[in-house]
C-alpha cells in the first residue's frame, strides 16, 4: 500500500510517503519566523502551515514518484499539538481524500514519535519501553504492541525539551535552544556547574524547580559578573546538558528494572540530544541492555512518523469518517 501521511501538530509542515512500510519521501518545511518570539506563536504557525501545505504535498509526490492517483490511503496527525496547526492538515487530509476517494487514517502524535523505531532496523521488538522525550512531553512508555501503549511515568510540570528552551532563553540564545545547547555543550565541562536533582517519586519527573534554579544560578552569577554568560556559555550548556540527561536516565533505569524489561528505546525532539544518546549507549554494556535510537531526522517532528504509523493502521483497516476532528490534547 502506499500512503501519504501528513504532520502539522506544532511548528513543522511535514509530508511523507511511505510504499509498503518503506519511506520513499519525507519533506519538512521548518518554520524560522518563531526564532525572534523566544517560543512558537500559535497564530502565526497556523498562518505558515497554509502557506506551506500544498507546496510540501506537491514536493513529497515529487520525491516519492508518485501520481496522487496511486495512493491508498492518506494519514494524518490528530494530535496532540496546537489546536490551529492541527486544523490545517486534518482539513486538507479530509479534502484530499474527499477529493480522491481514498480512505482516512487518524494517528496519534505521541504513538508516532514512537513507532519512527519501525522505519528502520534495527527494530526494537515487544513489549519495550521508550523514554519519549520532547517539546511538550516527557513520557516513560511501556509498549506492548503497535497500538498498545501505556504511560507508566511522565512530567508532573514542565517537558524535558521545555527545560532546554527554557535554559536557552535565559543564556539569550533563540528559539528551539535546545540544538544549541547541545553544540556549546561539546566544548564544555559536564560538570562545572551541579543543580539539584529533583526529587519525584516512582517514574515521573518534574523541571519546573530545576529551570528556576537556573534563572537563579544565571541572574546571581551575572550580578556578580556581567559577561558570565559570554565566558562561561559552554560549562554551563554542558552542566545543565549533564543534568537533565542524568535525571531522564536515573528513571528510565528505575523504570527497565521495575518491569525487568530490558529493550529501551528513545524518541522525540530530545533524543536528538547528543549526550542523551551517547549517555543511553554507555548503559548497554553496564545493564545489558538493548537501546534504539532513531536516526536524527526522526527524532523532531516530521511525517514520515505518521507515515509509518498510518502503514500499521492500514494492515488493521483502522480508518476513520470525515467527521474527525482534531484534539490539542489527546488521550493516549
Ligand atoms: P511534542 O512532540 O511533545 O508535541 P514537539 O512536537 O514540539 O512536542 P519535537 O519536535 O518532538 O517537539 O521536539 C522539539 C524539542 O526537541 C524542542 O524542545 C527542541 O529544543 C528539542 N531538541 C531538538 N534537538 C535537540 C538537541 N540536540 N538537544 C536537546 N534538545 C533538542
Ligand atoms: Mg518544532
Ligand atoms: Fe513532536
Amino acid at each position: 500500500s502506499i500512503i501519504l501521511a501528513i504532520e502539522s501538530s506544532c511548528d513543522e509542515t511535514s509530508v511523507a510517503v511511505c510504499n509498503n512500510g518503506k519511506i520513499t519521501a519525507n519533506v519538512i518545511a521548518n518554520q524560522t519566523i518563531h526564532e525572534n518570539y523566544g517560543g512558537v506563536i500559535p497564530e502565526l504557525a497556523s498562518r505558515v502551515h497554509q502557506q506551506n501545505i500544498v507546496p510540501v504535498i506537491q514536493q513529497a509526490l515529487t520525491d516519492a514518484k508518485v501520481n496522487k492517483k496511486e495512493l491508498n490511503a492518506v494519514a494524518f496527525t490528530r494530535g496532540p499539538g496546537l489546536l490551529g496547526s492541527l486544523l490545517v492538515g486534518v482539513s486538507f487530509a479530509k479534502s484530499f481524500a474527499l477529493a480522491l476517494d481514498l480512505p482516512l487514517i487518524a494517528v496519534n502524535h505521541m504513538h508516532a514519535h514512537i513507532l519512527a523505531h519501525f522505519i528502520d532496523d534495527p527494530k526494537p521488538s515487544f513489549p519495550f519501553l521508550c523514554l519519549t522525550v520532547s517539546g511538550g512531553h516527557t513520557q516513560i512508555v511501556l509498549v506492548k504492541d503497535y497500538f498498545d501503549m501505556e504511560i507508566v511515568g511522565e512530567t508532573l510540570d514542565d517537558a524535558a525539551g521545555e527545560a532546554f528552551d527554557k535554559t536557552a532563553k535565559i543564556l539569550n540564545l533563540p528559539y528551539p535552544g535546545g540544538p544549541l545547547i547541545d553544540k556549546h555543550a561539546q566544548l564544555g565541562n559536564p560538570l562545572a556547574y551541579k543543580f539539584p536533582v529533583p526529587q519525584i517519586k516512582d517514574l515521573d519527573y518534574s523541571f519546573s524547580g530545576f529551570k528556576t534554579a537556573i534563572l537563579y544560578f544565571v541572574r546571581d552569577n551575572v550580578k556578580a559578573n556581567p559577561d558570565f554568560i559570554a565566558q562561561h556559555l559552554e560549562d554551563i550548556c554542558a552542566s545543565v546538558q549533564h543534568s537533565i540527561v542524568q535525571i531522564l536516565l536515573a528513571k528510565l533505569k528505575k523504570a527497565a528494572q521495575q518491569y525487568g524489561i530490558k529493550e529501551i528505546a528513545i524518541a522525540g525532539g530530545v533524543s536528538a540530544n547528543s549526550g542523551l544518546r551517547a549517555a543511553l549507549k554507555g548503559m548497554e554494556a553496564e545493564l545489558g541492555w538493548r537501546t534504539y535510537i532513531p536516526a536524527f531526522q526522526y527524532c523532531t517532528d516530521n511525517a514520515a512518523m505518521i507515515a509509518i504509523a498510518g502503514h500499521y493502521k492500514f494492515i488493521e483497516k483502522d480508518f476513520v469518517g470525515q467527521d474527525v476532528a482534531p484534539t490539542s490534547r489527546m488521550v493516549f
